[in-house]
Parts: structure tokens; C-alpha cells; sequence
């Protein structure tokens, strides 16, 4: 997996959606990735390298991807 914009491996923001993940990277890129199932979600965000948040917006502040892509996540 990489950024199509910015072609960065790592540093992404998770959000689970469901039975969906979604990624959200740092150049403001974010993208539906269906070849992450639940189970790699949550073994993702049990790695060293990320953090888990309670919320979508939590998260979104904290990793300072506050704002500009929270609305996609409502609902
Ligand atoms: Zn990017």
C-alpha cells in the first residue's frame, strides 16, 4: 500500500468504518482501502508504529487531521 498523491508508505490515519477502513494521509489524500479487512485493522493499530483512538474526530485532532475531512465520517 501507498498515497496515490504523495506516495507515502506510512504515517496514515485508520478509521473503521464498519466492515470498511479507510485511510487518511498526512497530504490531505484519503481513500477507501478494501484490502484491509477487520482483523488487519485491528492489527495494524496494534503495532508499535500506530495509535488507536477512541473516536474519528479524537483521532482526527490528535494526529492534526483536524477539520477538512471529518465530515466524511458522520453517519
Ligand atoms: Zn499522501
Amino acid at each position: 500500500m501507498l498515497c496515490s498523491a504523495c506516495s507515502a508508505r506510512r504515517d496514515w490515519l485508520l478509521i473503521n468504518r464498519g466492515r470498511h477502513v479507510w485511510i487518511v494521509c498526512r497530504c490531505g489524500h484519503q481513500w477507501l482501502e478494501p484490502e484491509i479487512r477487520r482483523a488487519d485493522f485491528d492489527a495494524l493499530v496494534g503495532a508499535p508504529d500506530w495509535t488507536h483512538h477512541d473516536s474519528v474526530q479524537e483521532g482526527l485532532v490528535a494526529l492534526g487531521f483536524d477539520g477538512a475531512f471529518a465530515g466524511l465520517y458522520l453517519g
